[in-house]
């Protein structure tokens, strides 16, 4: 139960898909039969409303005034026009097919590209846009336009951005964030990161003018390290960022599938620190950097690649795929407990044997405090997380 109720279906504005409808004296209302649609709106100069409450269309006598469909005598067109939702309820099966003539969409491209995979839009459609959007659909469906009885698989819904002072933003409340004063102090590309990062995706944050800032930051941190860069070839090879770009390269592709951006830049941001640090990058650890970076700071990754000397567009590259070899830790945590209770944690190379880790566990101070004198009956050992020392009274 949707609680959908019979609603007005008719604005009084020149915006809006014209009703097919002509009024004739002697038929009543006709339907515009199907080969005259669609109606168009003429072309006008003015389509300021009347100020009588009836439409602008009501006043260009040359469209309103037509023939009927039904009997050829003189009739009169609607002059309402459909709300906007008249429109925005099936708008997606037209960009699959937009300048089909013959139907609303072609049945093999329908087929194809439907049901959009993602939908994503603000948490206030949910009561009003989707509702009509799927209303219609299974209408379509019903008729045998479409082919699935659901229009999306997946929808996500974007937090509301909240003005600095944690309220909505608002004329009446003087605190709007205005994209283009932002964009003229920060850049777009500052904006566009921010916005990414500011929170989780689908939460309500406040914006914060510090936090564009930071991000601003880092964008020029980005820009600066590019004097750095070292080809490849002369011969620099880093374990430590190897793996690091990789695992970057890794959480940054699955963030982006999830919608957490914020943690996908957090990532690159961690990423960046630690080649600041690095006397040398090389081209290619800045290059894959440079194109996680590109779908969220476009413009500066696109001009920075091109500085680089390549000639393609960034966006012209497939995404990097981290590399298994990589991601491995070389060193891992080893809890080591004595009858069961956890007495130190070791820190060992990821390759070490039982026998090594068993030596370094009995060498282990904190570990010699509840073994010293005491009988050792066994050692029990999972690899890679655990070893315990068992242990007579
Ligand atoms: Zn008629």
């Amino acid at each position: 139960n949707y609680k959908m109720r019979d609603w007005v279906y008719s604005r009084q504005r020149y915006w809006g898909e014209p009703i097919p409808i002509v009024h004739c004296e002697k038929c009543g209302a006709v339907g515009v039969p199907e080969d005259q649609l669609p109606v168009m709106l003429p072309e006008v100069e003015n389509y300021e409303p009347t100020g009588t409450g009836e439409s602008p269309l009501a006043n260009i006598s040359e469209w309103v005034n037509t023939t009927c469909p039904k009997c050829g005598g003189p009739g009169k067109r609607e002059t309402n026009t459909m709300p906007q939702w008249g429109g925005s309820s099936w708008y997606y099966l037209r960009y699959i097919d937009p300048k089909n003539n013959e139907s609303l969409v072609g049945k093999e491209l329908e087929k194809k590209w439907m049901p959009v995979d993602l939908y994503v839009g603000g948490a206030e459609h949910a009561t009003r846009h989707l509702l009509y959007a799927r209303f219609w659909h299974k209408f379509l469906y019903d008729i045998g336009v479409v082919s699935t009885i659901e229009p999306f698989k997946k929808l996500v819904h974007v937090g509301l951005i909240m003005a600095e002072d944690g309220r909505k933003m608002s004329k009446r409340w003087n605190n709007v964030i205005n994209p283009d004063d932002v964009i003229a102090e920060f850049g777009a590309d500052a904006m566009r990161l921010y916005e990414m990062f500011m929170g989780p995706f689908t939460q309500s944050v406040a914006w914060s003018t510090s936090g564009v800032s930071g991000v601003r930051r880092f964008l020029e941190k980005v820009w600066k390290i590019q004097e750095r860069i070292m080809n490849y070839e002369s011969g620099i090879t880093n374990k430590k960022i190897d793996s690091l770009i990789h695992k970057t390269i890794k959480k940054v592709t699955s963030d982006i599938e999830n919608f957490r951006f914020n943690t996908a830049i957090s990532q690159m941001m961690i990423c960046l620190n630690a080649l600041e640090k690095e006397e040398n990058i090389s081209m290619i650890h800045y290059s894959y950097f440079l194109i996680l970076l590109s779908p969220f700071a476009p413009h500066i990754a696109e001009e920075l690649w091109e500085k680089l000397g390549y000639k393609d567009s960034i966006f012209l590259q497939s995404w990097p795929v981290a590399n298994e070899k990589y991601l491995q830790d070389d060193e891992i945590e080893m809890v080591v407990q004595v009858n069961g209770k956890v007495r130190d944690r070791l820190m060992v190379a990821a390759d070490v044997n039982e026998d090594g880790i068993k030596e370094a566990a009995l060498k282990s101070e904190k570990v010699k405090l509840f073994t010293s004198g005491k009988e050792i009956k066994k050692i029990i050992f999972v690899p890679g997380k655990l070893i315990n020392i068992v242990v007579g009274e």
